[in-house]
């Protein structure tokens, strides 16, 4: 089990990022990770281990003001943990980024169709093969949320994730099957996490995912 953390909107979103996944650190991890949007481009930020050493990569990048970003904390499942499999994990255009909790129980095929397709991936783990499955839909969908549709209905297993796409910079779209997920809204944004403490001190409703 580990955590997903998701803030769109005006407040400083690293530090709100941050504190959600120290609420969620009860549920055991190995790694941790931000994708920062900023001006319409994605900082990653990853370490090892415990949440100081994220912390640490954070305030060698104290500049950066992000209006939306997404964090994780790891609990390898698919892959050693490791920089390379520590999530936020980017598809191979560099325009769409995801954090994801849980398992996909078939990546091994999806990944032997997208490496037929030409696609690389640089980490063990079955999250990234869901993103480039998410920028393969991409070229065929109507829009970023359709193409994540189109990508669920690929996915076998139970999984939550958070996902971000340069050409839509004004939207983080949250998606799950059989693993927690909620959303929330504030007066300084919108949210989602995995449980409820995440949430705390930024959002006045909030709603668990079907
Ligand atoms: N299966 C993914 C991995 O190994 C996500 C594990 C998790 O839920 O933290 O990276």
């Amino acid at each position: 089990m580990c955590g997903v953390v998701g803030f769109i909107g005006s407040e400083n979103t690293a530090e709100i990022l941050f504190n959600g996944l120290k609420t969620l650190e009860y549920r055991g991890y190995d790694s941790a990770g931000l994708a920062l949007c900023q001006n319409n481009s994605f900082h990653i930020l990853k370490a090892v281990g415990k949440l100081e050493n994220l912390l640490r990569e954070m305030q060698k990048n104290s500049s950066l003001a992000a209006t939306m970003g997404i964090g994780h904390i790891r609990w390898a499942t698919h892959g050693a943990p490791s920089l390379a499999n520590a999530h936020p994990h980017v598809s191979n255009d560099g325009k769409t980024v995801l954090v994801h909790n849980g398992i996909i129980e078939n990546y091994k095929e999806l990944k032997a169709d997208l490496s037929a397709k030409g696609y690389r991936f640089s980490s063990d783990t079955d999250t990234e093969v869901a993103v480039v499955q998410i920028e393969d839909e991409l070229k065929s969908a109507a829009s970023f949320p359709q193409a994540v549709r189109q990508a669920m209905q690929k996915f076998r297993g139970a999984f939550a994730f958070l996902i971000m796409n340069k050409d839509n910079p004004q939207m983080l779209v949250a998606a799950k099957r059989n693993a927690p997920l909620l959303v929330g809204r504030g007066e300084k944004g919108m949210m989602a996490a995995s449980d409820v403490p995440a949430l705390a001190g930024h959002v006045s409703k909030f709603a668990y995912l079907d």
